[in-house]
């Protein structure tokens, strides 16, 4: 490292920090040590810790790779500071999803799978799968052992298979057997004199074996065996079959013994254990079918066809989307499969057995295809668009039938550690792994191979353990994780990976964490700190800054109003600092507040009989036009019982496309609700060029307003020369995004500022117009409320304006990026947006976690929407373990008790202050405990 840790005196000084709204300030960070970065969203903690500290953590080590790299960054990287000095090299933990790889695993993001790959490799044991016997290699002088055990005077045969059931004349074996000076052979089970065979049937199958020996078992024929069984291994490369007969019986029977890892009955032959022998992204180790993902992309049968009481044309869900001709024509050609069958179209499907409707939906023959072959065609045939959106919204990822979802070929499978392979390893929670892998016995040498790979294992999966993550398995998809899920994930690999005299900076690691897990959670961080680390943390956790050896409160306020170290220094002394929100809330100078509707709502809507992932059965009611708040520890199945069965269950209601909801029995009440609205922390546009003034539709307004000013009258420029997105605005040269995007290896790209426009994204024509004394680039780095004064007299853009000022995003410009934006910005911009359209009532929105990124005061902002909206008759449900939100519910639906296998019981529903009493609960346990 070029700055390496030498020349600060226990501090990383940060000098003349500038980025983003950062008022060019200086900030002493003791170094090893646990050091969090609070203040309200928007006033600059990202800035500080990720774009400055990390950014020039990047930077430097960029620096020390090579000269190639070091041109970019002059333009890239946006750290704006005077210098860092002191800085260890940095590691970034985060929640951002990066780029989704289906073949990440929990296993494979952790390299836990890698040790067990190892494992497996070092000590695993074979089975043959088809005869489900142990493949072992055998050395000659055991096979030779096992020979002369068989009783005095028994009659061998010591043979070598030449050749297994293969059409021919084979007349080159008979050569190969000649030239061994061997005499005799066995041919189809008859042996004969090598000169006496008789012509073989070249289109029929023949077995043909190399007698080395006939001999009877005494004593003194061990040099001669030996020399016999050598000779059939070196002929048939490895397996060697004994045929005996006791003294006194006429009855053959053999044995077969190999050299090599093959099945010593079939022939199954084993290549040497290998780590990638098990790797499902590799060849030598992925299912063939689904190559290695576990899943496949099919029709999902249960959805297509859900129920079997109905006949043919009516069972069909895709149908219910066509007119009566054209499912006969969609019925025609699974005429041949009918017939076939015998399956009448006219009765209910299921008049026919199980194996009869097997064939018809799943038939691949080409003159009589079944249902799904037939609508597969349709897919790769069809030219009519909304057809295939019809079909392809049946279409999804089916589970491997060839592999079981292990994702891996049948020899990886077939390998056992105490008769568990390492496909069923990976489907047991943590927990019961950790079981699994200490009740493993090894002996000898392979003791002293496996158990250090097996402690490295254990050690691992106790740090994910500790990070609250226990429920989990190693065959979990990466990309199916929450946000905060994949953050420890992160954290417990960093801390396994032994790494020392690192910075760590991570993003709020109490996301999706249930206050009851908390204490662990910042062992974990002690730990990473004790093993000669700095940690520096963005929190707003009332918890994490108590444990916290310094403390940088950033505010005052947001944007241009933020940006200064307001207070620095042990929690302490931010409670006793009069001028920081922080300190009001954590003192109790303020507290979060709302006034709870206390009257039983009129309706509800019940959900009975819920069964996804570990739901246990559960019956559950929302109640309508109230703030309901779904709680329960991490992986206790909250996000399974609303974002998996609840939301698209009422999707399907509303007749939208929607995946697949997990099983529940019945849902009732929603004919109260007229819409449901998800707000969620995704990136308000997939367009990168999006912003907030895209998304609220400001932008459209503001447009209009310039193409109609003077200028652009004289000019004839429409709207469209004012959009970023169109070619006629954007500037040529980024095609309106305003940067250009740099790829680098390794690392994440980089963004640099467009030198044709520097920025502003359009084209001169466009930034010609002004509108009094802005050009449309300029009022787009208008913060929310700048622009407010400045299109005073527009009551549209007004009342847009004024809702985002008040959810707390008066700093924002109204043309940030839309991936600039952090999550919590971009969901208060979403809900800004509801906010201006929904006076009627009767929505239904659904929150996961929206307290994430915001500090007390943000929750206290938070907490005034939600109730606006609840009072206007809408109805909120939010997951959420912020004990303050928890606490201003009027109605609170805990699940659990535990995560995983453990949990997905319904353990109380009712009010905020009942749930204190419930003895069973962990939210009414600290809940109890924030009171006190
Ligand atoms: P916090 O982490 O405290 O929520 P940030 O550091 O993310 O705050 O943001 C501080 C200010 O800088 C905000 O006004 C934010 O909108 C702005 N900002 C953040 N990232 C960018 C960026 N890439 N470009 C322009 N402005 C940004
Ligand atoms: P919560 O939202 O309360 O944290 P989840 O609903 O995410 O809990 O998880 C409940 C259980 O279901 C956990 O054991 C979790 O590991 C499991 N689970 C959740 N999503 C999946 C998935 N996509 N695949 C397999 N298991 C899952
Ligand atoms: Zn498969
Ligand atoms: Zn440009």
């Amino acid at each position: 490292m070029v700055h390496g840790t030498f020349v600060s005196d226990g501090f990383i000084k940060v000098r003349g920090a500038r980025t983003n709204n950062l008022k060019n300030i200086d900030v002493d960070i003791p170094r090893n040590q646990l050091v969090v970065i609070t203040g309200k969203s928007g006033s600059g903690k990202s800035s500080l810790a990720i774009d400055t500290i990390f950014a020039e953590g990047q930077r430097q080590f960029l620096e020390s790779l090579s000269l190639y790299s070091r041109q970019f960054f002059k333009q890239g990287f946006g750290t704006d500071v005077d210098s860092i000095e002191g800085l260890p090299p940095t590691v970034c933990i985060n929640q951002h999803r990066g780029t989704s790889n289906p073949r990440s695993t929990v296993g494979t993001m952790t390299e836990v799978y890698d040790y067990l790959r190892l494992l497996f490799a070092k000590a695993g044991q074979i089975e043959c799968p088809d005869c489900s016997i142990p493949v072992n290699p055998q050395s000659i002088d055991s096979i030779c052992e096992r020979i002369l055990g068989f009783e005095e005077r028994t009659k061998v045969m010591i043979l070598a298979t030449m050749i297994q059931g293969k059409k021919g004349q084979h007349g080159e074996i008979f050569e190969r057997v000649r030239k061994e000076r061997l005499v005799r052979v066995r041919v189809d089970g008859t042996v004969y004199d090598i000169d006496n065979v008789p012509e073989l049937q070249s289109n029929k199958q023949h077995t043909i074996d190399a007698v080395t020996d006939r001999i009877a078992i005494r004593a003194g024929i061990e040099n001669r065996l030996r020399e016999s069984v050598e000779m059939a291994s070196k002929l048939s490369s490895g397996s060697v079959t004994a045929s005996y007969c006791v003294s006194g019986s006429d009855q053959w029977q053999e044995e077969f013994y190999s050299t090599t890892q093959a099945c010593p009955q079939c022939g199954f032959s084993c290549p040497e254990l290998l780590p990638r022998t098990f790797s499902f992204n590799s060849p030598f180790g992925a299912c063939e079918k689904c190559e290695g993902l576990g899943v496949y992309e099919a029709f999902e049968l249960e959805r297509l066809v859900p129920d079997l009481n109905r006949d043919l044309a009516n069972a069909v869900m895709a149908w219910k989307h066509l007119n009566a001709k054209q499912v006969q024509k969609q019925i025609k050609p699974l005429r041949p499969i009918l017939e076939q069958t015998g399956i009448d179209e006219k009765k209910p499907l299921n008049s026919y057995s199980k194996e009869t409707l097997e064939q018809f939906f799943h038939s691949n023959d080409k003159k009589t295809p079944g249902l799904l072959t037939q609508l597969q065609r349709e897919l790769a045939t069809s030219l009519d668009d909304d057809w295939l959106g019809v079909l392809e919204s049946f279409h999804g990822q089916v589970k491997c039938s060839a592999c079981d979802a292990t994702r891996l070929n049948r020899l990886a499978r077939s390998v056992k550690i105490d008769e568990q392979s390492i496909g069923e390893l990976c489907s047991l929670q943590l927990d019961d792994l950790i079981e699994s892998l200490g009740e493993m016995q090894f002996s000898g040498v392979l003791k002293e191979i496996a158990d250090p790979v097996r402690a490295e294992i254990l050690s691992r999966l106790e740090y994910l353990v500790m990070v609250g993550l226990q429920y989990l398995k190693l065959n979990r998809p990466s990309d199916s994780l929450s946000g905060g899920e994949l953050q420890r994930v992160r954290l417990a690999k960093s801390i396994g990976s032994g790494l020392t005299g690192t910075c760590f900076v991570l993003d709020e690691p109490s996301i999706g964490l249930h206050a009851q897990d908390n204490d662990r959670l910042i062992e974990t961080l002690q730990q990473l700190k004790q093993a000669g680390n700095s940690v520096v943390v963005v929190e707003h956790d009332e918890a994490i800054m108590d444990v916290a050896d310094h403390v940088v409160d950033v505010g005052p306020e947001a944007g241009a109003q933020g940006g200064a170290i307001v207070v620095a220094g042990s929690a302490q002394q931010v409670r006793a600092c009069k001028n920081s929100l922080t300190g009001d809330y954590l003192a109790g100078r303020q507290r979060i507040e709302r006034n709870i509707i206390s009257e039983p709502a009129d309706h509800v809507i019940e959900l009975i009989g819920a069964r996804g992932n570990n739901l246990k059965g559960v019956d559950v009611q929302f109640q309508l036009a109230r703030l309901n708040c779904i709680t329960g520890v991490s992986g206790s199945g909250k996000s399974t019982l609303v974002y998996r069965t609840l939301s698209p269950a009422i999707k399907q209601h509303f007749e939208l496309v929607t995946v697949a909801p997990e099983p529940f029995e019945s849902i009732r009440g929603l004919e109260r609700v007229n819409r449901l609205v998800e707000v969620n922390q995704r990136p308000i546009s997939r367009n990168p060029r999006g912003c907030a003034a895209t998304y609220t539709g400001i932008l459209n307004d503001v447009r209009k307003i310039f193409s109609a000013t003077k200028v652009s009258r004289q000019l004839g420029f429409g709207p469209s020369r004012f959009s970023f997105n169109s070619k006629q605005g954007w500037c040529g040269e980024c095609e309106g995004h305003g940067v250009k995007r740099i790829s680098m290896k390794f690392m994440p790209d980089v963004f640099a500022t467009c030198d044709s426009c520097n920025g502003a994204r359009y084209n001169n024509q466009s930034l010609s117009v002004r509108f009094r004394d802005l050009n449309i680039a300029e009022v787009l780095a208008l913060t929310v409320v700048e622009a407010q004064k400045y299109f005073s007299e527009f009551s549209e853009i007004s009342k847009t304006l004024k809702t985002l000022a008040d959810v707390g995003l008066g700093y924002l410009s109204l043309g940030q990026r839309s991936s600039t934006l952090s999550g919590g910005e971009a969901q208060r911009i979403k809900l800004a947006t509801e906010l201006v359209k929904s006076h009627q009532g009767h929505s239904l929105y659904l929150l996961d976690e929206p307290t994430t990124g915001l500090h007390f005061a943000d929750v206290q902002l938070l907490l005034s929407v939600l109730d606006r909206l609840v009072r206007n008759g809408n109805t909120v449900i939010v997951i959420e373990h912020h004990l303050d939100v928890i606490r201003c519910a009027d109605w609170v639906v805990d699940i659990g008790p535990e995560g995983g296998d453990a949990g997905g019981e319904l353990v109380f529903a009712g009010s905020a202050i009942g749930i204190q009493a419930c003895g069973s609960s962990y939210t009414g346990r600290c809940l109890r405990k924030l009171k006190a």
